[in-house]
């Protein structure tokens, strides 16, 4: 999209130890060597890690994230993590709502907005992941689903500053299959038509990133796509060499 410079982001999900940190490091210096000229990046890995990756990206630029945090500052949520912890281990960012999330967890499009205002609250940055399930797509859902998530998960204060839309179908999402470029677009446009809707002229500037089976053989075809402005990489993001094959895309 003109004007929006893209952004990579990575999800390890519930994967990475110490022994992962040597990855990390590597990402850091490929975006160091001039990648990030043309994209930004960002790396979400678990809490577990966050503090050590800071350390590890502080002299690079790419930027950290959560995968997930509660609605709540603080309190008696056990097992829980803020979006305010997540800012003090030294995030900038925290995806809500993934479809794992949504799935594993059994969150709604009101959780999911209570999550982003959170991050807001913490002074995160929000990734809202919206997307259709195989069963929602086969029944010619996809276009529709899109318009309730993006209504029920996108706050209304929402702002291009404080918020990035993930597009992941979930049925692409670590299964190696991937929508046609053609079904891309049309799900990219009604998303920002939705935003427009909801945001007026500042859904112009909005990233809508796009999820799902995203490697460095189909990152050129699927980021080039119009009104993609980035890819969010599950599996991919694991390996430094595929995340940085990733953003070569935009070279
Ligand atoms: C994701 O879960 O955000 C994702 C896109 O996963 P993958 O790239 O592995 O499909």
């Amino acid at each position: 999209t003109p004007g929006i410079r893209p952004l990579v982001a990575g999800n390890w999900k519930m994967n990475g130890t110490s022994a992962s940190l040597g990855e990390l490091r590597e990402i850091g210096h490929g975006f160091m060597r001039g990648l990030d000229a043309d994209t930004e990046a960002l790396l979400c890995v678990p809490a577990t890690l966050l503090t050590r990756a800071a350390e590890i990206l502080a002299s690079t630029p790419v930027r950290l994230g959560g995968e997930d945090c509660h609605a709540k500052a603080s309190g008696a949520h056990t097992g829980d993590i803020s979006a305010e912890m997540l800012k003090d281990a030294g995030a900038s960012h925290v995806i809500v709502g993934h479809s794992e999330r949504r799935t594993d967890h059994g969150e709604d499009d009101a959780t999911v907005r209570a999550k982003a205002e959170a991050a807001w609250r913490a002074g995160l940055v929000a990734i809202i992941c919206v997307g259709e399930t195989q069963a929602e797509r086969e029944s010619g859902a996809t276009l529709s689903v899109l318009s309730r998530q993006i209504e029920g998960s996108v706050p209304a204060s929402a702002t291009a500053a404080n918020m990035i839309v993930a597009y992941e179908p979930v049925w692409a999402i670590g299964t190696g299959l991937t929508p046609t470029v053609d079904d891309v677009a049309k799900a990219h446009a009604h998303i920002r038509a939705r935003l427009a809707e909801k945001l007026g002229s500042e859904a112009g500037k909005v990233r809508v990133l796009y999820g799902g089976s995203v490697k460095p053989s189909n990152a050129v075809e699927l980021l080039s796509v119009e009104n993609v402005d980035g890819a969010l990489v599950g599996g991919a993001s694991l390996k430094a060499a595929d995340f940085l094959g990733i953003a070569e895309a935009y070279q």
